[in-house]
């Protein structure tokens, strides 16, 4: 049933928390993991030039060193602890809106799952869903695991 498993990150602790989810599942029915940051374009379009835009929505991010840095811890901490669970996994890091490239990485690589935070980095707590989640939810037939963690939170 679940034969690989997604799980979307910006790197906040409410998308860590879901990774343990992901893993146990994972574990389960000896799925694959596959991790994915988005470096969301548009919210920093404003602070670049149109052809850094280009270049990061074609996923070229070596001359951003913070950007990758950022998007590399993020998909490494899920990635490291599948590993730890004798899990095989992939690591993948994209430009773009982040429920759009969501959506389009769950259908391109046959998804099973995606497995994801209610909330984010930005976590406005007083809305239900954080609007990646929402949007990802709008955007793929995908069966999606949203894990909400803000009553350990508060
Ligand atoms: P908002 O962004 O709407 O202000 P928020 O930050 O609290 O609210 P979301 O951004 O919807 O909430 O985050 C919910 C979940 O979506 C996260 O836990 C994570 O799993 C996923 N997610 C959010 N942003 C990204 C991203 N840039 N790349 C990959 N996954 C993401
Ligand atoms: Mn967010």
């Amino acid at each position: 049933m679940y034969e690989k498993i997604l799980v979307p990150t910006d790197g906040s602790e409410t998308a860590e928390n879901a990774v343990e989810h992901a893993l146990d599942l994972a574990e389960k029915y000896g799925a694959e993991v596959h991790a994915l940051y988005v470096v969301d374009v548009d919210s920093m379009s404003l602070s670049l030039g149109a052809e850094q835009v280009d270049r990061l929505q074609q996923g070229q991010f070596d001359e951003m060193e913070e950007v990758k840095a950022k998007a590399e811890e993020a998909t490494g901490y899920v990635a490291d602890r599948a590993r730890a669970h004798g899990l095989k996994t992939v690591e993948h890091i994209a430009g773009g809106q982040p429920h759009g490239v969501v959506a389009e990485y769950a259908e391109d690589h046959d998804i099973d799952l995606v497995v994801m935070g209610s909330h984010g980095r930005s976590g406005v707590k007083r809305a239900l869903l954080g609007s990646v989640t929402e949007r990802t939810l709008r955007s793929t037939h995908v069966p999606v695991l949203v894990v909400d963690v803000r009553d350990e939170e508060e």
